[in-house]
């Protein structure tokens, strides 16, 4: 077990019934790394998070924080772990800081500043005094992640906290996890289902489907694997295509105009301008364009059904 891995997971498999929720993951996840667990709904995200957090009894294989082996009911770092699963529980009765404050207690913390702390953070100053059960459906996910965070957790583990806030919440909950990572070299598990969000805050992604691990990438590859393709537009559509095949190139139908994926293509696009006007078949538009995000997940997980 290497002591770099915070978060680590070996074989790790949930089974209800027939179903394998989580099916043979191992995942690996380093100090101070954000890591996106990015999944379709029920791809098996919150069952692995639930395992992570000693909720849930694996069916085989292992979970591990700071290189504890973690099992259901039994002692775990749990002091340096916030997270956040599903959604957030409250007191519905209690207001923000009683709620807050009940947490504060459970957890021991001697602070006294801790709680208008995390409300500040939070931005949940002006909620405070409202009852958990008249939260808005935003500003109960604030609530769930100030009692993550409330401890000053090393470890973060979070299953969609973005969920049900707006735009400008979710940039606030992004430069906010972002910051822990960067100045308190907090190491932060954090669920999606969408690779556009995740992309932004992530350093190291995994992809599940249908409860196995397909990928684990770092985010900046991401840019490097993502398809790119060449779109060519001529005036004279048939005269263009015939042209690019004689030049030795597949040429495929696309929205506007025809693609290529022929690496020399798209690497050279100046060269292949340059002989198409020789052939006196100018473009008139010539792009390489790249796969959008959703297209690259969804192609990731295709393949892996095939
Ligand atoms: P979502 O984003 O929709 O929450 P998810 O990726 O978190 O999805 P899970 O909630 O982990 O997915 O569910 C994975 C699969 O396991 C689903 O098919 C779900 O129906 C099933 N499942 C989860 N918990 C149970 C349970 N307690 N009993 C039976 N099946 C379960």
């Amino acid at each position: 077990m290497s002591q770099e891995l915070v978060i680590q997971t070996e074989n790790l498999t949930k089974r209800y019934g027939s179903l394998a929720a989580v099916n043979d993951v191992s995942l690996h996840v380093k100090k101070g790394e954000i890591y996106g667990f990015l999944g379709l709904n029920g791809a098996g995200k919150t069952t692995a998070i639930r395992l992570l957090l000693g909720l849930a009894h694996p069916s085989s294989g292992s979970a591990f924080l700071e290189g504890q082996r973690i099992r259901s009911g039994r002692p775990g770092p749990w002091n340096r772990v916030g997270y956040l699963v599903e959604m957030p529980y409250a007191y519905p009765e209690l207001s923000v800081r009683e709620n807050l404050q009940v947490v504060a207690q459970l957890r021991h913390l001697r602070d006294p500043q801790a709680i208008s702390r995390i409300i500040q953070q939070l931005r949940l100053d002006a909620y405070q005094d409202i009852k958990a059960r008249n939260l808005s459906m935003g500003n109960a996910q604030r609530l769930g992640l100030a009692k993550a965070l409330i401890h000053e957790p090393d470890i973060l583990i979070l299953d969609e906290p973005t969920n049900g806030l707006d735009p400008a919440g979710i940039v606030e909950v992004r430069e906010l996890l972002k910051g822990l990572a960067r100045e308190r070299g907090v190491t932060i598990f954090i669920s999606s289902h969408i690779l556009g969000e995740i992309a932004k805050l992530a350093s190291r992604i995994g992809i599940i489907h249908e409860g196995r691990l397909v990928q684990e990438i770092d985010a900046t590859e991401l840019n490097t694997i993502r398809q790119k393709r060449l779109i060519l537009e001529f005036r004279d559509a048939e005269k263009g295509r015939k042209t690019l095949q004689a030049l030795g190139f597949e040429v495929l139908p696309g929205q506007a105009g025809w693609v290529i994926r022929q690496e020399k293509a798209i690497q050279h696009p100046d060269d292949l301008a340059v002989a198409l006007v020789e052939r006196d078949c100018p473009p008139m538009r010539l792009q390489v364009a790249e796969e959008d995000l959703e297209s690259y997940f969804l192609r990731i997980i295709s393949n892996k059904n095939e």
